[in-house]
C-alpha cells in the first residue's frame, strides 16, 4: 500500500490515481494524513476490504504534500554508512549518532526550498515511519512496529551544523524545508527487499550519491531497538536512517547547493523526490507543470 497526502487529505495511491480515504471509509479514517498512523493497525485491517471497490481518481504529482506532515519526533542518524564515515574522516561508530530534525523542517516531495546560506548540502536517506508505539523493542520485533518507509533528504547547512565549540546538528539540519519527505509512505510488503534497497540523489541530473541500505552500520531493526531503548517511539514518528557517501562537504573541492539547482532523491521501490532550490525566505510548493500527470 502507498499512503499519500493529496492536497492535505489522506489518500492511497494505485495505478491510475488516488483514493480519498475519508470518502472511502465514510469518515472512519482521514482526512488528516498524520492521524492515520495513530490508528495504523485498524487502518491496515480496514484497507484489506475497504479499498476493494474504490475507483482511483487521477491526480497530479504537484498535489502531493509530505505524507507524514507532523510527526511528534524526528530522529536523524549520523555516520550510518561506512564509506560516509570514512569521507567524513570519522571512525566507524560503535553507537548510533543521534540528532533531531525539528518537525517544522518537513516539506513536500516537489517543494521549492530556500537556501539560507551558501553551504547547504544534500543527504539522500531512507526514512522509516513508526506505526505502533515502540518502547524497549528488540530488533527482531522492530519491523512490526514500522508502518512503512519513504524517501527523505536530510538537508544540512554545514557551517551551522559544525559551528564550534559544540556541533549544532539539530539546528543546522532544521531550516524550513530541510526535511522533504515523500512522495508516499510505502508499506514494506511492497518492497523488493526491505533490508537492501538502492538509494541516491542527483544534482541537475548528475548522480552524486548512490548506495545500498544493506551497507548501513546500524540497520533499521537495530536503530529501532537502540532508539526505543530510551525514547518511546510514537506512531507517525520518523527516523532518517543516515546517508551513503558522496555528500558535497566531503568533496575536493567542496560543493554545495545553489539557487536553481534541482535535487532528485530516490529509494528503489519507494519513489523519488524532486526539489528545487531558491534564494530568499519562506518555502513554497513547486508550480504545477502540465507535462507530468498522475504522480506515478
Ligand atoms: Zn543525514
Amino acid at each position: 500500500m502507498r499512503i499519500a497526502n493529496l492536497n492535505g487529505r489522506l489518500a492511497v495511491t494505485a495505478p491510475g490515481g488516488a483514493i480519498d480515504i475519508a470518502e472511502a471509509s465514510a469518515g472512519t479514517f482521514g482526512p488528516d494524513p498524520q492521524g492515520v498512523y495513530d490508528v495504523w493497525p485498524d487502518f491496515v485491517e480496514w484497507a484489506r476490504d475497504g479499498l476493494a471497490d474504490c475507483r482511483p481518481v487521477p491526480y497530479h504529482s504537484a498535489q502531493l504534500r509530505a505524507p507524514v506532515p507532523r510527526p511528534r519526533q524526528v530522529f536523524g542518524i549520523g555516520l550510518n554508512y561506512r564509506e560516509h564515515a570514512d569521507e567524513s574522516s570519522m571512525d566507524v561508530p560503535a553507537e548510533p549518532t543521534v540528532f533531531t530534525k525539528f518537525p517544522t523542517a518537513i516539506t513536500g516531495p516537489s517543494a521549492v526550498i530556500d537556501l539560507p546560506a551558501s553551504t547547504v548540502d544534500w543527504e539522500a536517506e531512507l526514512v522509516v515511519v513508526i506505526g505502533r508505539v515502540a518502547h524497549r523493542i528488540q530488533a527482531a520485533d522492530a519491523w512490526s512496529h514500522v508502518a512503512g518507509v519513504t524517501v527523505g533528504q536530510d538537508l544540512s547547512e554545514r557551517t551551522r551544523q559544525l559551528l564550534p565549540p559544540v556541533p549544532q546538528f539539530s539546528l543546522g539540519k532544521s531550516f524550513p524545508g530541510f526535511a522533504p519527505l515523500g512522495p508516499e509512505v510505502v508499506t514494506v510488503d511492497e518492497l523488493p527487499n526491505r533490508d537492501d534497497l538502492e538509494l541516491g540523489c542527483a544534482v541537475n541530473g548528475e548522480i552524486v550519491q548512490r548506495g545500498r541500505t544493506k551497507d548501513m552500520i546500524f540497520d533499521v531493526p537495530t536503530l529501532v531497538e537502540r532508539l526505543s531503548a530510551i525514547v518511546p517511539l510514537q506512531p507517525g514518528d520518523v527516523i532518517f536512517t543516515g546517508t551513503p557517501s558522496g555528500v558535497g562537504h566531503a568533496r575536493n573541492p567542496r560543493r554545495y547547493l545553489t539557487p536553481g539547482d534541482v535535487l532528485s532523491t530516490w529509494v528503489e521501490g519507494v519513489g523519488q523526490l524532486s526539489n528545487v532550490f531558491a534564494d530568499g525566505s519562506g518555502t513554497r510548493n513547486a508550480p504545477s507543470s502540465a507535462s507530468e500527470s498522475n504522480g506515478r
